[in-house]
């Protein structure tokens, strides 16, 4: 079999403008005109192929760029949003009804958790939290009106790797969807081929890498991509998160760098942990064989994209963390920012903001440390120098 290859799949599409331009145009109109009346009572009716009614439905630009997400996850179809959280919330929500039950990994980005902690059970649906790599504890957790496995590929800000071919088979065992965020690790994984029905991404990311806009996406079969647009009853329809046709022209644009991008990022990310290992830092990079997640990164991921540009660093304490953090900006390194997948590195303490929401004693439960920087390793040309000031921070304040 010819191995899926999410790059050629992208650079493989004939996307055209209006005049032949080699971008496709950009569609500036909310509404579009019909010849014929009925052409539009049967947009409406969800009726007629290559339409377009009203750009919170779709619109051409977003077409094309969802038509892209779609041959880079190898599914049938996609839908784009304003944000990241945006299509996380207008998948789960058009899956699930009053009474439905979720099985979640425990460690998910700050915000979806919030989501499902706190604002789900306003609808009475149930959330339960696991330890997504405890297999057993997944499938005990399973109810008969278990609608939705939620994990992330490789999960924030711990960097656990799901395996993703036993969560899709407990997942359809029980009749339940598996829904994957794979906003970490595009083109490196491609959870599609690995039994995920839904993936969803914030865009915002390392799929448009310029840190300029937030953005998300939603893939999956065209039947569950037409019910998210469906007139009546789509959550992407009625709840309204359309993204908006000038940005996804310009992230379009920008996913056709992103496989140079992602194996930059994973080349520096490996040369930078090699080296934290050398000078006895505790940290987690799924690309390090001694990593829980290792073994299954290697059985599902697309290897000419690398382990990804994400690293853990336990500093211990908060305090720890904040003078390294502080340091490191002021040397250079990178910013002290939240956030990810961008060309400069990005440094944070988890604990005190993107993963602020979850309580403390639960980031104690599920293995964080206060003193956790997540490390997004940008795309250094000089990723020897980048560590020699690195190293110079930790050695200044005695922490190696
Ligand atoms: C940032 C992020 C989100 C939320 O995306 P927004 O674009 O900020 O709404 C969801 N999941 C993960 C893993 C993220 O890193």
């Amino acid at each position: 079999m010819k191995k899926f290859d999410p790059a050629s799949n992208v650079q493989d599409l004939m996307q055209f403008g209006e005049f032949g331009d080699v971008n496709p145009s950009i569609t500036d109109s909310a509404t579009y005109t019909f010849l014929e009346a009925k052409s539009m009572v049967d947009t409406f009716h969800g009726e007629t192929e290559g339409c377009f009614l009203y750009s919170r439905h779709w619109n051409p630009s977003n077409k094309y760029l969802a038509d892209a997400l779609a041959a880079m996850e190898g599914t049938e179809a996609a839908w784009v949003t304003a944000s990241g959280m945006g299509a996380i919330t207008s998948a789960i929500l058009q899956l699930v009804n009053t009474g439905d039950h979720i099985v979640s990994s425990i460690t998910t980005y700050g915000g979806t958790y919030a989501f499902l902690k706190n604002y789900l059970p306003k609808f009475n649906i149930d959330v339960t939290f696991v330890d997504i790599t405890n297999l057993d504890e997944v499938k005990k957790a399973m109810r008969p009106n278990t609608k939705v496995i939620y994990t992330e590929t490789m999960t924030n800000p711990m960097l656990n790797i799901s395996d993703l071919p036993a969560l899709s088979e407990i997942a359809e065992s029980f009749g339940a969807k598996l829904m994957v965020d794979n906003t970490f690790t595009p083109m490196i994984v491609t959870p599609s081929k690995h039994g995920a029905h839904i993936v969803v991404y914030s865009m915002t990311k390392f799929i448009n890498g310029k840190n300029d806009c937030v953005a998300g996406a939603i893939c999956g079969s065209f039947e569950y991509i037409n019910s998210l647009a469906d007139v009546n009853s789509g959550t992407a329809m009625l709840l309204g998160p359309v993204l908006d046709p000038l940005r996804s022209s310009s992230i379009l644009k920008n996913m056709h760098t992103l496989h140079i991008r992602m194996k930059q990022h994973s080349s520096n990310a490996m040369y930078l942990a090699k080296k934290f290992k050398e000078i006895g830092l505790t940290f987690v990079y799924p690309g390090m064989p001694e990593c829980k997640g290792h073994d299954i990164l290697n059985r599902i991921m697309n290897p000419e994209f690398g382990y990804g540009g994400m690293i853990a660093i336990d500093m211990q304490t908060a305090e720890r963390a904040s003078n390294l953090m502080e340091m490191m900006q002021n040397e250079g390194v990178g910013y002290l920012a939240v956030s990810l997948g961008y060309f400069k590195t990005l440094f944070s303490n988890s604990g005190k903001s993107t993963s602020s929401e979850v309580p403390e004693e639960t980031q104690k439960e599920m293995g964080m440390s206060e003193g956790l920087v997540r490390f997004s390793v940008g795309l250094d040309n000089d990723i020897e120098r980048t560590f020699e000031k690195i190293h110079y921070c930790l050695k200044e304040l005695n922490y190696v």
